[in-house]
């Protein structure tokens, strides 16, 4: 959908709302045309044994009037296969990483008409240098990692909600931060995750370069690939400093992006509890 920029100022369009991939089909499409579409689709996909379970669970009860599940296959590469971008750092490759981007900033420095030996900015490229990795420290971490050792068998059908999670993330067209909350829904499907696990995955795709569609898609198929649920529901609400510093237009609007998978997509009752139950105040 609206994720990918050229301009710009794209990147502050809002409410968007991303509805895709594993769980979604667009109801409008006839069962024969479908299943072209699968076929075409699955003859170049790399699809994991994973997300081949991946149910889409009310599309043929609204197409065909009959209680029947179909499997919907994804096209993206698996989440969970994902390699980290970037070597964890150890001592050595730290030090590396750090002095590079340094003598980076010095030069910046330079550039905007500074002068880099003036007292007050001796320590700052080393200190940008190391703030910035810590920033991006997601290109070091995996979500197998985040959520290995924290999926769980259990019966709960009821919807899980974790509300308001902080989000800190820089903006890949500016590389000037985006913050704000973040919302998480799902309805189980005989596993779920360790709660504390879902701002683990948050913070795992924040701490890089992002645009916010595409962080809030990413947080709902990690969730969707980790524990197959019902369904996955996410809302982000940021403000973008690219947009209130460069005095953009909408200073100070809020952005709000969703994603809705499964049962959140399918069913408007189901989709309104969850933006009653997460839903972000102000701030
Ligand atoms: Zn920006």
């Amino acid at each position: 959908m609206a994720s990918q920029q050229s301009d710009d100022d794209t990147c502050f369009e809002s409410p968007v709302n991303i509805n895709r991939r594993f769980f979604s089909s667009s109801l409008s499409t006839s069962p024969k045309s479908m299943t072209a579409k699968r076929n075409h689709e699955s003859s170049y996909d790399t699809v994991s044994p994973l997300l081949r379970q991946l149910k889409s669970t009310s599309l043929s009860v609204q197409e065909n009037g009959e209680n029947e599940r179909s499997v919907h296959l994804r096209r993206r590469p698996s989440v969970l296969d994902e390699k980290a971008l970037r070597e964890a750092d150890t001592q050595s490759v730290r030090e590396q990483r750090i002095s590079a981007i340094t003598r980076s900033y010095e030069g910046i420095l330079g550039s905007i008409g500074e002068d880099p030996s003036r007292q007050g900015l001796l320590k700052t490229p080393k200190r940008a240098a190391e703030a910035l990795v810590f920033f991006t420290k997601g290109y070091e971490q995996t979500i197998r990692d985040v959520v290995s050792d924290a999926i769980f068998d259990e019966e709960c059908e009821n919807m899980v909600v974790v509300k308001e999670i902080d989000i800190y993330s820089l903006c890949e067209h500016h590389m000037v931060p985006f913050f704000g909350k973040v919302s998480v829904g799902y309805l189980p499907n005989k596993r779920v995750l360790g709660l504390s696990k879902i701002a683990r995955i948050v913070e795992v795709f924040s701490r890089r370069l992002q645009v916010q569609e595409r962080l809030t898609r990413q947080i709902a198929e990690a969730i969707a690939e980790a524990i197959e649920p019902r369904g996955v529901a996410v809302i982000v609400e940021c403000l973008h400093m690219c947009m209130i510093m460069r005095g953009a237009e909408k200073v100070n609007s809020r952005t709000t992006t969703s994603a809705m998978l499964g049962v959140f997509r399918e069913d408007p009752k189901t989709r309104e509890e969850f933006l009653t139950l997460g839903r972000i105040k102000p701030f």
